[in-house]
């Protein structure tokens, strides 16, 4: 532990609990202010309403969740989680299924619900003696030093009783509230005032029903496929504990969404391209109650970062910073790699004090963010309607979508004609957020994919190319692609050394 005195993390959402733990190593004491109290078991709370559809980690989110939380995977299969061991993933889309089960399977993620995951991460850090919770305690705004330099601490509500306002004094301020911060509020109110998001206009709906398993199904996380054009949905079958299995119903673009409606919803199921399958599947599970529906209209990414003025003393992380489309299941992972990145920050903050510490730290997590926010748009675009808007260009999405269905179609072909998953498993781990978007996207992957055999698909991404010579195939990704700049650590590395033979 350090000279560092006092933090603050508002918000005890997933984000909130691991920027908890990690600033466990770097402060004297740590509060978390939460505006919900906790429940007693695991269960939903009404500060994060998302928690009623279930949440997937990706597995770099669960590298993160176990350097900070040992044995959480564990503790979860104990307490009725599904162990990822015997997984096996199920993909459905317009070229066919895949059932992948050795590689994708490598990684411990335990299927639970969320109200499980938070349960045990929130046990866990309740145990550290300089770690304290403020419950049914709301964050109202932030105090700053006299030349505005500084945020010195908080203000705060009680919610129940006498309704009580204080100051918590504090040497760091993290904002971990999600998609509710009022961040943007509390910097205007000291007249700071931020530069304009990019934004997804995205008009999602979810739907999601829980049904209780009857007698043993395989233990199957399926994944179906959107394919907008044809207006087929997303679903998404996963497990939880106490042999209950969520099915999520999803699309992006407003026009329709998924029924929250049983027999609706039911019938919605026959047009997936994983139907057979799950109305299989369905024979062995019996409904608990109807679907429930979720909407977001926008997914919003901030450019703190570019605030010169940003004041010391505060950083911002989660869905604050960022919302992602949840379909892909990126917010934990997302948060929990800025919360790693705030930890080596403050790793090298201790050898070398930087005085630029935070303005440096949020363009550190912005380069995380860049990934996660591509790849979800440019899925989310193929649906009409949805667009991007701000003033920050959103590169290469038409070219990246063709890029994708191409080696889509190949993945499965390979899959099917040869049983080789390789090409699927690196579509995997680059969603997982592992694998950096460049060893996707590069002139030997493109050259493998096209194979002159006259397809749809591989002539709508030649046209997007416009080169035919393949030497010039790599200049011109750089210049149609973003360069992501994500940090991939020693440890991402290794791992990915260690998969190269399935990757290979
Ligand atoms: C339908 C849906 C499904 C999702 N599924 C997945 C998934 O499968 N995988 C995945 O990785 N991500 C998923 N996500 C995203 C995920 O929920 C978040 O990215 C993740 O929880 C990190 O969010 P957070 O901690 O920043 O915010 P939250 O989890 O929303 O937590 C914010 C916390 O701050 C508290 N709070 C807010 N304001 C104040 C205040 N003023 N004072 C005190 N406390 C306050 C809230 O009560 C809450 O506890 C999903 C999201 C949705 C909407």
């Amino acid at each position: 532990m350090s000279d560092m005195k006092k933090a603050v993390v508002i918000g005890a959402g997933i984000a909130g609990l691991i920027t908890a733990r990690m600033l466990a190593d770097y402060y004297e004491d740590v509060y978390v202010i939460e505006r919900d109290e906790f429940p007693e078991e695991p269960s939903n709370r009404q500060g994060v309403p998302q928690s009623f559809h279930p949440h997937r980690v990706q597995p770099r989110g669960a590298l993160i969740l176990e350097h900070y939380f040992p044995g959480y995977n564990e503790e979860l299969i104990d307490l009725g989680a599904i162990s990822s061991h015997d997984e096996r993933i199920v993909v459905s889309n317009r070229y066919g299924t895949l059932v992948n089960k050795e590689d994708a399977s490598s990684f411990k993620i335990a299927s639970c619900s969320r109200a499980l995951l938070e349960w045990v991460l929130r046990k866990r850090i309740q145990d550290i003696s300089h770690i304290s919770f403020l419950t049914s305690v709301e964050v109202t705004g932030l105090m700053v030093s006299e030349d505005q330099g500084f945020i010195t601490g908080i203000y705060t509500k009680e919610r129940n009783g006498e309704k009580r306002e204080e100051q918590l004094p504090a040497d760091m301020v993290i904002d971990a509230s999600g998609r509710s911060s009022k961040l943007i509020r509390w910097l205007d109110q000291i007249g700071l005032s931020v530069p304009e998001p990019e934004v997804l206009k995205v008009s999602l709906g979810y739907s999601t029903r829980y049904y209780k398993i009857k007698s043993s199904i395989p233990n199957e996380f399926v994944m179906s496929d959107s394919d907008p054009e044809q207006d087929i949905r997303a679903s998404i079958f996963m497990r939880t504990e106490d042999d209950i299995t969520g099915l999520i119903l999803f699309n992006a673009g407003g026009e329709t969404y998924p029924s929250t409606q049983a027999e609706e919803f039911q019938e919605q199921i026959k047009h997936l391209f994983a139907s057979d399958k799950i109305v299989k599947l369905m024979e062995q599970l019996e409904p608990l109650h109807g679907p429930r529906g979720y909407r977001i209209s926008e997914s919003v990414r901030q450019h703190f970062e570019l605030m010169e003025d940003w004041p010391a003393g505060l950083l911002v992380l989660g869905d604050a910073f960022c919302s992602f489309d949840p379909i892909h299941g990126q917010g934990i992972t997302v948060a929990a790699i800025e919360a790693e990145t705030i930890g080596k920050c403050l790793e090298a903050q201790r050898m070398h004090p930087d005085p630029q510490f935070e303005r440096e730290v949020l363009l550190r997590m912005q380069k995380a963010i860049e990934p996660a926010w591509w790849l979800s748009s440019v899925a989310d675009m193929r649906w009409k309607g949805v667009e991007h808007g701000g003033s920050f260009e959103l590169k290469g999405v038409n070219f990246a979508q063709k890029y994708i269905n191409l080696f889509t179609k190949q993945a499965m072909k390979k899959a099917d004609q040869e049983q080789d998953n390789h090409l699927f498993f690196m579509q995997f781990l680059m969603n997982a957020l592992i694998l950096p978007p460049s060893k996707y996207f590069n002139s030997d992957v493109l050259n493998m994919i096209l194979n002159d055999d006259g397809s749809e698909e591989e002539l709508e991404l030649r046209a997007e190319l416009g080169v035919q010579d393949p030497d010039l195939f790599q200049q011109r990704l750089d210049e149609i692609l973003p360069s992501f700049e994500l940090e991939y650590d020693e440890q991402i590395k290794k791992l990915l050394e260690s998969l190269q033979p399935a990757m290979s």
